[in-house]
């Protein structure tokens, strides 16, 4: 028996057989010379896997046009097309025998050629279509490598994930039924990994480091993803204790379920509002389960991670309509495409970028593809005669920024009117506010904007300089730091100065230690996972504003954040010793 400790990334116990998932990776395309005589031959290879790989989208043509929109039909015709196009084929038979390589590594290196020339074009329509080339490419490359991934998606028996990093996408496409609970070498409490878990309710310990080295395929486990800690091969005695300690947390999950119907109100009657983040549609049900006002945030770029490719305006019209349909009449906050960083569009995000959370990322990656943002604007604008819907950029950095993505916001309602399609002409636009230099101008942005969200994932990253995904250094990223503090305080007033409400949807929000201290900063309102609502709601409800304001301003005149913790976990002490 072993015990190892990492960070506890979501909840819960689960007890079972680990599940070694290695291959996380798309294989590497090899590099050779060939003969003058192989040229032929390696033609004929280039022959068939396209031949394969046209039968491939062509099955998925005739799946789609039974069941997909009209725009999905026409992007897969024109993978076809693309396939079949006699320049495209011609140009490789030329570098074939010009530059006497393999073929894979000369089919990737002209998609690549393609895709760097269309990207860098003034005309956004060819930049679109650089997507479409990389993925061309890379289907026919995977099939001259005979390379079929295993998914998580087909697990039949249910496991213990052991992985050294999960991607959003894989977890994204696992198969949640079958995955009881997730240990991971590498990530912290707030990458996006964590986030999902905490959406599917999967245990999870991350940021373990040996894990993957330690643990065998097959051998039983048991994952504490309160504790953050992880057993290996126990023995009958821990078994039993831990089987006791998963009875007793669904027991303890249950009765806090009863607050959720209830307002947050303080016991001097501040009200505050409590809503939900979800990454999928379905999760809009579990949110109302637990009680949640609205959704806070909803991360629309997950609809993108599925097929590595973009959805089509029905595929998210459809699916954004959903949320706002099954929360009725309560606010649902949608996100434009935070896509980039750690959630890359395969088909053209580059993985090698440098640094990628500093990157190619969220509404800069929108901007540089007018279509693809249009697109979702104008599904978001549809919906918005659908519900109660807002919607918000992530990542504004400035000014102009801002108003770049406003302008584009504007030409995508022109397009609405001219097509007939109504839209509510009073939708509240918001902005994130998760870069540092855009919290020291919440008060120039707050005329530019409806309301602000903090998401505290990031602004903890950008401001302390600490990778949210890095386990080396996430002891750095302390989100109670007084610097970041200053931040939240100087955000929530620009807000409140300008009229508008001051929201925060990253993972601090569902901290329940966090709370009293957001309450006294004056945040209007939390969005978190939603099985972090009843806890939070429970010590709101039994908490008092002036308590909670002497406890800010305490908080805001320490000069270290291990101070701050203690403060805040003093408080949790007192508010437990109730119980
Ligand atoms: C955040 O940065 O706090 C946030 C909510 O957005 P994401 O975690 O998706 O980057
Ligand atoms: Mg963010």
């Amino acid at each position: 028996m072993e015990y190892l400790s990492g960070i506890s990334a979501s909840s819960g116990i689960a007890i079972g057989k680990a599940f070694l998932y290695l291959d996380d990776d798309a294989p590497e395309i090899p590099r050779y010379g060939i003969q003058k005589e192989q040229v032929v031959k390696e033609w004929e290879r280039f022959l068939s896997a396209v031949g394969e790989a046209r039968a491939e989208v062509a099955k998925l043509l005739e799946a789609s046009s039974r069941e997909m929109g009209r725009e999905q039909t026409e992007l897969l015709e024109a993978h076809l097309l693309m396939l079949e196009d006699e320049e495209f084929q011609g140009r490789i038979k030329e570098t074939l025998e010009e530059r006497l390589e393999n073929i894979e590594w000369v089919i990737r290196d002209i998609a690549h050629e393609l895709t760097q020339k269309l990207l860098s074009s003034p005309d956004s329509y060819l930049r679109e279509r650089a997507v479409d080339i990389a993925d061309v490419a890379r289907r026919v490359i995977y099939k001259l490598l005979s390379f079929r991934r295993f998914s998580l998606a087909d697990l039949t028996g249910d496991v213990i994930l052991v992985v050294h990093d999960l991607s959003p996408m894989d977890a994204f496409v696992m198969n949640k039924e079958r995955v009881k609970g997730i240990v991971m070498d590498m990530g912290s409490r707030t990458s996006h990994t964590a986030i999902l878990a905490r959406a599917f309710e999967v245990p999870a310990v991350l940021g373990l480091s040996r894990a993957t080295r330690l643990i065998d395929d097959g051998g039983q486990i048991i994952v504490d993803g309160t504790a953050g800690q992880v057993v290996i091969d126990p023995d009958a005695r821990t078994l039993k204790r831990y089987k006791n300690a998963f009875s007793r947390y669904r027991r303890s999950a249950k009765d806090l379920l009863q607050y959720k119907d209830y307002p947050a109100e303080t016991t001097d009657g501040h009200k505050v509002i409590l809503k939900a983040n979800i990454e999928f549609p379905e999760e809009a049900e579990q949110a109302l389960r637990y009680g949640a006002e609205g959704i806070g945030l909803y991360r629309s770029e997950f609809l993108f991670l599925s097929p590595g490719h973009p959805a089509e305006e029905e595929v998210q019209y459809q699916a954004y309509r959903k949320v706002l349909k099954s929360m009725g009449d309560k606010p649902v906050t949608i996100r434009t495409l935070d896509l980039g960083g750690d959630k890359l569009l395969s088909s053209i995000q580059d993985s090698d970028e440098k640094n990628p959370l500093l990157g190619w990322r969220a509404v800069r990656f929108c901007l540089s593809l007018p279509e693809l943002f249009k697109t979702q604007l104008r599904a978001l604008l549809r919906c918005s005669v659908e519900g109660n819907l807002r919607i918000m950029f992530p990542m504004i950095s400035g000014m102009e920024e801002l108003i770049d993505v406003l302008a584009f916001f504007e030409e995508a309602k022109e397009e609405c009117r001219k097509k007939g399609q109504p839209y509510n002409e009073d939708m509240p636009v918001g902005i994130m506010i998760e870069i540092p230099a855009a919290a020291v101008m919440a008060d120039v942005l707050a005329k530019k904007a409806d309301f602000f969200s903090l998401g505290t994932n990031d602004l903890v990253q950008y401001s302390l300089a600490v990778d949210r995904g890095n386990e080396k250094i996430s002891y750095l990223a302390q989100p109670f730091h007084p610097g970041v503090l200053r931040l939240l305080k100087t955000t929530i007033d620009a807000a409140h100065n300008q009229g508008i409400k001051a929201a925060l949807c990253g993972e601090l929000a569902g901290d329940p230690y966090a709370a009293p201290l957001l309450l006294g900063l004056g945040l209007d309102e939390f969005s978190m996972n939603a099985s972090a609502l009843p806890l939070v709601k429970k010590i709101i409800r039994d908490s008092s504003m002036e308590d909670c304001g002497a406890l800010a301003a305490e908080a805001l005149a320490c000069s270290s954040w291990q101070r701050i913790a203690l403060l805040t976990e003093e408080w949790m002490a007192e508010f437990f010793s109730d119980e």
